[in-house]
């Protein structure tokens, strides 16, 4: 687990990121929104394992399963329907703003960058959006209060489209439903032409899009990775923060904040010099001596540093004491 002064360091190094970003994408995932009261459906406990999602075909087949499904989603507005952007939204919809971001990508269906102030030309909903209605067949958009007029003046019956009888559903991507190529294609653009590639709140386990953080380190981005848990790509990211994103964001945000970051990275920056001096001269004596574990802790830098230098020094010791 990263200390204090590690994440204040990372925050550091995240703040002059964002500065000399030109044209970044967010990539953002559940952890953005968990602050805002809606649950990862995904996590150990989550809704999703103690209510299976109800996938696409049986969604399109069965009428039971679309009673449930707009029951389920009913039950979620009471609990959730009422949620604000965070401040990991607000951030974001800042750098838009500013004009560091070019566009957000989004696997949530929360709605909240939207509420966030940024403009759906911006924004790339990968699995859709759960806060109006499509019909499957004709295509067109319902909002949420006509779908729950119909279904409870019908007792929970899922209301059909009054143009052609087709089923109709949240506007939302689910599983066993092909991804949307329009989102996809637009993603994939905005990955291509990307100098920094913020992936936010995600696990990154979520396939294809988690294909899209790859894309952008291979085509010469910066990666970024801000999530709570280590991420199957944190080996790859240029800088990894496992933190609480509003945290982050905030400490980023922050004048205040951002003037003692800013001590803290002089202090950094200088003391990285020193020891990148010193790690010459310790690996040396290391390899002297033949210390072979010296090279791995001393090439981490200021953190491992203290690390490197006992870890030398016991080896010189203890070959000293072999010697005599
Ligand atoms: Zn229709």
């Amino acid at each position: 687990m990263a200390t204090g002064d590690d994440i204040k360091a990372a925050c550091a190094d995240l703040a002059g990121i964002l500065r000399d970003m030109l044209r970044g994408v967010a990539f953002t995932g559940a952890g953005i929104s968990t602050e805002c009261g809606i649950p990862d459906f995904r996590s150990p406990g989550g809704l999703w394992t103690r209510n299976r999602p109800i996938d696409f075909e049986s969604f399109r087949s069965s009428r039971q399963m679309r009673d449930e499904a707009w029951r389920r989603r009913f039950e979620m507005e009471a609990a959730f329907g009422g949620a604000q952007p965070g401040r990991g939204h607000k951030a974001l919809a800042r750098l838009l703003a500013e004009g560091r971001l070019a566009g957000i990508v989004t696997q949530n269906i929360d709605g909240l960058h939207q509420a966030s102030g940024v403009p759906d030309t911006h924004l790339v909903e990968l699995h859709g959006n759960s806060t109006y209605a499509t019909c499957l067949d004709c295509g067109t958009r319902y909002e949420l209060g006509w779908v729950r007029g119909r279904f409870e003046a019908s007792g929970g019956a899922a209301p059909d489209c009054p143009d052609c009888d087709g089923p109709i559903k949240t506007a939302t991507i689910s599983f066993g439903q092909p991804m949307p190529g329009e989102a996809m294609a637009r993603a994939g653009a905005l990955t291509a032409a990307c100098d920094v590639f913020l992936a936010i709140g995600s696990s990154l386990v979520v396939w294809p899009a988690a294909g899209f953080p790859v894309q952008a380190k291979r085509g010469g981005a910066r990666l970024v990775i801000i999530n709570r848990e280590p991420t199957e790509l944190d080996d790859m990211a240029d800088l990894v923060i496992h933190a609480d994103i509003g945290d982050v964001f905030e400490a980023v945000g922050q004048p205040e904040a951002a003037a003692e970051i800013a001590r803290e990275s002089i202090w950094v920056f200088s003391w990285r010099r020193r020891v990148l001096c010193f790690e010459i001269r310790i690996k040396r004596l290391c390899w002297l001596s033949g210390a072979k574990r010296s090279r791995r802790y001393a090439a981490d830098g200021v953190g491992r540093f203290s690390a490197a230098v006992r870890i030398g020094l016991a080896q010189l010791a203890g070959s000293g004491r072999r010697r005599s």
